[in-house]
């Protein structure tokens, strides 16, 4: 089976690393092409997670990188349409929600390529955030949703998408994230990485990220989380791994972080890992990072009025607290009151509501490329 796999954007490294390491071990069985789109294209925002993941080298870059929306998915289309016709894959497969994905989503359908959606039916309700509305038209198009957990399954069945196209596979992010913690348990981080090593000394600390649109776009809102977190700061010592997009916007507007945060260029995947497992709090903005603090139990408070994974509020270790900054105050507030002086040992736990998210939801998705036969376009 000829699958054109597409990744462009961290997330999507971290995504498909399993599910190519599952196609690895069944090399009778998959041809796997991969496609780097080159949304992210710098060591930090991409490199890194081929060494860290042990990726392979793509089989075809794109190399669009940075521009509008439109420009982005332009070139991708353009790329992988001529991909798509010189190599004519069985499956076009694509995961998450970024620009990259809807690109190749667009290609699939305009070739008559069957489409496999990776993380199919998350939904924020918010169609302000651009991630909604490429979540929306890629599941139109996909012809087999794999999707993570069961409420994703349940918005699909809302849209009138055929049952018989969605398959609850489980978490691909939790592939990654057992795979890492059992290649290296003790040590997640590594012994040497610098972030681990500082983060050792501070002791009790917290991990901060942001990069939404919505957060960091609106330098009034900007201004506000920094006031909360700089508060927070004078309690909890705070690291702030920044990204591009966040660094551009303190940047345009002038501002600095606060005292009691420290700023750490983007982490690579181990050393972020090393970093959050072991942190008192996480406050972030990010979707993955609300799934990953999920299966370790880290206490996480989400920076956002709503979330497409409320399923880690209900299952997880996870608060959706909005932005209001006396909210985050007070969330924070009580989870360092309820902590220990020093996190406890975290385990991998299979959330028991969640029993798909045990890092084989790779070899699931496998199954279903093979079993599903693709719909026949009309
Ligand atoms: N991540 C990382 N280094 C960082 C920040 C995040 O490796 O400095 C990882 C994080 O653990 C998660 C993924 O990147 O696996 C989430 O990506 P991001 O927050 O950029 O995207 P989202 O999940 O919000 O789509």
């Amino acid at each position: 089976m000829r699958v054109v796999l597409v990744v462009g954007a961290r997330p999507n490294f971290i995504k498909a690393a399993p599910i190519l390491r599952a196609m690895g071990r069944q090399p009778d069985r998959f041809t796997p092409c991969l496609v780097h789109t080159g949304q992210h294209y710098d060591r930090e925002m991409a490199g890194v997670f081929f060494e860290d993941l042990a990726l392979p080298q793509p089989d075809v870059e794109l190399g669009i990188g940075q521009g509008r929306p439109a420009e982005q998915i332009a070139r991708i289309m353009l790329g992988l349409d001529q991909v798509v016709t010189s190599w004519q894959p069985d499956w076009m497969l694509v995961v998450g929600d970024v620009n990259s994905t809807l690109g190749a989503a667009l290609v699939a359908a305009k070739g008559d390529v069957p489409l496999a959606h990776v993380e199919a039916g998350l939904r924020s309700f918010d169609r302000r955030m651009p991630e909604e509305t490429n979540r929306i038209v890629i599941d139109q198009l996909a012809d087999l949703l794999l999707t993570p957990s069961p409420d994703a399954h349940e918005n699909l069945r809302r849209e009138g998408i055929p049952e018989g196209r969605i398959i609850e596979v489980g978490n691909v992010m939790i592939d990654t994230l057992r795979t890492a913690l059992i290649e290296d348990p003790a040590h997640p981080g590594g012994e040497t990485r610098p972030a681990g090593r500082r983060a050792d000394r501070a002791g009790r600390y917290g991990v901060v990220t942001l990069h939404r649109a919505a957060n960091v776009d609106d330098p009034t809102r900007l201004t506000s989380l920094l006031g909360a977190l700089g508060e927070l700061a004078r309690k909890l010592p705070l690291f702030f791994p920044i990204h591009p997009r966040t660094a551009a916007r303190l940047d345009a507007a002038g501002l600095a972080l606060p005292a009691g945060i420290e700023s750490l260029p983007p982490l690579g995947y181990r050393d972020f890992l090393g970093l959050w497992s072991q942190a008192t709090l996480v406050l972030t903005d990010s979707g993955g990072l609300q799934e990953e603090t999920t299966a370790l139990g880290v206490p996480c408070l989400t920076l956002r009025e709503t979330t497409e994974r409320p399923i880690t509020v209900e299952c997880g270790s996870n608060q959706l607290v909005g932005t209001d900054p006396d909210r985050i105050l007070a969330a924070a507030g009580q989870i360092l009151e309820s902590e220990l002086p020093r996190p406890s040992p975290r385990h991998f736990q299979v959330p028991p509501r969640l029993p798909l998210w045990d890092g084989h939801a790779s070899e699931r998705i496998l199954s279903a490329l093979l079993n599903r036969s693709p719909r026949q376009r009309g």
